[in-house]
């Protein structure tokens, strides 16, 4: 049976719209009757119908789900266990694990995200394939620059999260975006663009390098070393000014007071305590923050802490 191949980035719903589109067939109808699956799984952030995907298609699983699910992001600060099992349980098609990728729409409580997409790719899209797609890269949260050509994305007025095939039937061609506000400078918005991406590429990061630094970190915050699980606050609040609130409330971040993120139980073994949501996001934002962090920085927050 014919069907067409993903492009460069494209992700799976992306794939199955433009799918539908060749074969002459509505998207609900496409979804019943060649993946014989129900309309309600359908979402443009989780994977979806790998193995049939995979056989129409002709791309093994694995390539399929590292280049056109957002698996790779979703997973790069993950446990490696659970990771495998993650794996596992989309490949035997088992209850795929939806909640490792619900902060990708975004929040009907905070802030819904919405798809993006760069009028310079969708131009050139359209003279190398003849139609347009939506690229994984430009829907990560808080990336509003398409890095390929240094400009701002436009945004839709489609949910991200929606699995409503009233919101799952369009391609970038068939909508207009509007311009997103300027909220972070460019400096900072390329390298959380360009550390986002990476972990779309496949970079993993060891959970214990993470410890590590952030341990280092609240060094630097309090020099009293028996007190680090109280000082994570001032990290947030320098964070803040770093950031600053408009970008932190229209991507979600959020940080909850007198929750540490490091669980000290056993003093040799420090981990990532399971009781704070820590998202892929927000281990990014906290890294490029790190990397960045001036010598007076510290010092400014120990400052607004007084006040
Ligand atoms: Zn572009």
């Amino acid at each position: 049976m014919y069907f067409p191949r993903p492009y460069p980035d494209e992700p799976t719903l992306s794939l199955l719209i433009r799918a539908g589109r060749h074969l002459g067939l509505a998207l609900p109808k496409l979804i019943k009757d060649i993946f014989h699956a129900d309309t309600k799984s359908v979402n443009f952030n989780r994977p979806l119908y790998l193995r049939s995907i995979s056989a129409y298609t002709r791309i093994d699983q694995n390539s399929f789900l590292f280049n056109h699910t957002y698996f790779p992001y979703v997973t790069a600060f993950l446990p490696p266990r659970f990771v495998n099992e993650l794996r596992s349980g989309i490949f035997d098609g088992s209850a795929v694990a939806n909640a490792p990728y619900h902060f990708l729409g975004g929040s009907k409580q905070k802030t819904q995200f919405r798809l993006r997409f760069c009028v310079e790719c969708r131009e050139s899209d359209v003279r190398q394939y003849g139609e347009t797609y939506w690229h994984r890269r430009h829907q990560l949260p808080g990336v509003f620059m398409c890095l390929t050509h240094c400009r701002p994305l436009l945004e839709t007025d489609i949910p991200a999260g929606s699995n409503k095939m009233r919101h799952c039937n369009y391609l970038p061609a068939d909508t207009e975006g509007k311009e997103f506000p300027l909220l972070i400078d460019n400096v900072k918005m390329k390298k959380i663009a360009q550390a986002s991406i990476a972990m779309l590429d496949g970079q993993v990061v060891n959970v214990e390098t993470l410890i590590s630094r952030y341990q280092k970190l609240l060094q630097r915050f309090e020099k009293n070393e028996r007190n680090y699980r109280l000082v994570d606050h001032p990290v947030y609040v320098s964070m803040k000014s770093f950031y600053g609130e408009r970008y932190l409330a229209a991507t979600n971040f959020s940080w909850y007071r007198g929750t540490t993120l490091v669980n000290y139980g056993d003093p040799c073994a420090p981990v990532f305590s399971t009781a704070f949501r820590f998202t892929t996001f927000k281990h990014i934002l906290l890294n490029v923050f790190i990397h960045d962090l001036p010598e007076d920085l510290g010092l400014q927050a120990e400052d607004e802490r007084r006040v």
